[in-house]
């Protein structure tokens, strides 16, 4: 097995499992490299530290695949990983595993690159790394034990970094349907695993889904927006609210939402659609004094590298303070950030700040995070990327 040897010190960040090697670390490697190939990795007094994948990423040029000497990257390796990350979640769900759940989170299941999410009887995976990319078939078959058919939406920009083609399509076992059905929180769903955003849906706020549904019982007039397809909405309504707008700007996706709506027997008086941008909709609806008795701000990514945090930091101020303006006295805001580069200290800032030049009074009532399927390792707290609040506002 090929080694690499990192400079003098750096070695500290895998000492603490951290599992990535920036390229400013490695003091010296073999030519000639393959993306995904394996390597061994090594101090500057030449003691084994780890084997990891090589990637000819500029940034990340090695992500650790284990941390012991002995133990060999092949199928059983996968299959306990696999295995592991389905312990986890047969542990916090009780053995009661949900229709629709997160079976690996990458990085904190120790399998960097890696997600695959379960819906019904389906797993629909995604590869970002060469590393992972590499394993793609054997990951695909290992899957069966797990699913009847796996489906890959490797389709997302940050593979450009690993200088990995986007791809879609079968992986393994049956074929997908179309359309999934699963249940949430006792909410049907439709979900388009081709089609829809990442693997179809947003795993990660299941169980804010869950808090918002027992907040806004008898609200007469609730605001969701980003709203994709409907999941804050048909939760707010199957916890006793009795009207939700949902906004959004892709029609896809609010169509979807519609469709969930009638799954679950909710008419269109109680359930309403807006193809809009969030941001101009909060504008007017500030400049013709319209109101609202609960709002949800689940935006998506506003900051994708810590370069973007300040920018960021705006948009989100922004969509915050008009969140707060457009709100009755003791109206209730849940809002999100997933930006991992936002942490939480400033995340709340922003929020306290927004609620400070609105002149309104934000008493928070619930610390919001990732869905608990979607673990974060303690080597890695670049794992935890959701957060957020609910709240009164007077
Ligand atoms: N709350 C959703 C997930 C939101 S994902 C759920 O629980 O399932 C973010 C959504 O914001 C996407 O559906 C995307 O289409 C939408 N979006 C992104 N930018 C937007 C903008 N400026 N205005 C309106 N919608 C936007």
């Amino acid at each position: 097995m090929k080694k690499i040897y990192l400079k003098k010190g750096r070695e500290r960040s895998l000492e603490k499992r951290h599992p990535w090697i920036y390229s400013g670390a490695i003091e010296r490697m073999p030519e000639g490299l393959q993306s995904g190939e394996i390597i061994e990795i090594c101090a500057h007094d030449k003691t084994f530290l780890a084997k990891g994948a090589f990637s000819r990423s500029s940034s990340i040029p090695v992500k650790v695949w284990t941390f012991q000497e002995e133990e060999e990257i092949n199928k059983e390796f996968f299959r306990r990983k696999l295995s592991d990350a389905s312990l986890l979640r047969k542990k916090i769900y009780g053995n009661d595993l949900p229709e629709a759940y997160r079976l690996v989170n990458a990085e904190s299941d120790a399998m960097p690159g890696l997600i695959a999410d379960i819906y019904g009887k389906y797993a629909v995976i995604q590869i970002t790394s060469a590393g992972m990319d590499h394993f793609r078939d054997m990951i695909g078959e290992l899957l069966l034990d797990y699913a009847a058919g796996v489906y890959e939406r490797s389709d997302v920009e940050s593979r450009e970094k690993d200088f990995l083609e986007q791809r879609k399509g079968h992986l393994a076992g049956e074929e997908l349907p179309q359309e999934i059905l699963f249940t949430e929180n006792g909410i049907r769903f439709a979900m388009d695993p081709v089609n829809g955003h990442k693997t179809g849906f947003y795993l990660d706020q299941k169980e804010s889904r869950k808090t918002v549904m027992n907040c806004l019982k008898g609200c007469r007039n609730v605001l969701n927006t980003f709203a994709y397809t409907g999941g804050f909405g048909l939760a707010a309504l199957k916890g006793g609210a009795e009207k939700v707008l949902n906004i959004d700007s892709s029609l896809p996706a609010l169509e979807q939402a519609r469709k969930n709506a009638v799954l679950n027997g909710f008419t269109e008086e109680e359930f309403l659609t807006e193809c809009a941008d969030v941001f101009s909709f909060l504008r007017k609806c500030r400049d013709c004094g319209k109101t609202f008795d609960a709002i949800i701000l689940d935006p998506p990514k506003f900051a994708e590298s810590i370069k973007q945090k300040e920018k960021a930091a705006r948009a989100y101020k922004d969509i915050n303070l008009l969140a707060m303006k457009l709100l009755d006295k003791g109206g209730f805001l849940f809002t999100f950030s997933c930006s991992g580069a936002m942490d939480d200290d400033l995340f709340r800032k922003v929020v306290d700040s927004a609620a400070m030049d609105a002149k309104r009074d934000y008493r928070i009532t619930h610390f919001l995070s990732q869905a608990s399927d979607h673990p974060v390792s303690g080597n890695f707290p670049e794992g935890r990327y959701l957060k957020g609040f609910g709240g009164i506002v007077f």
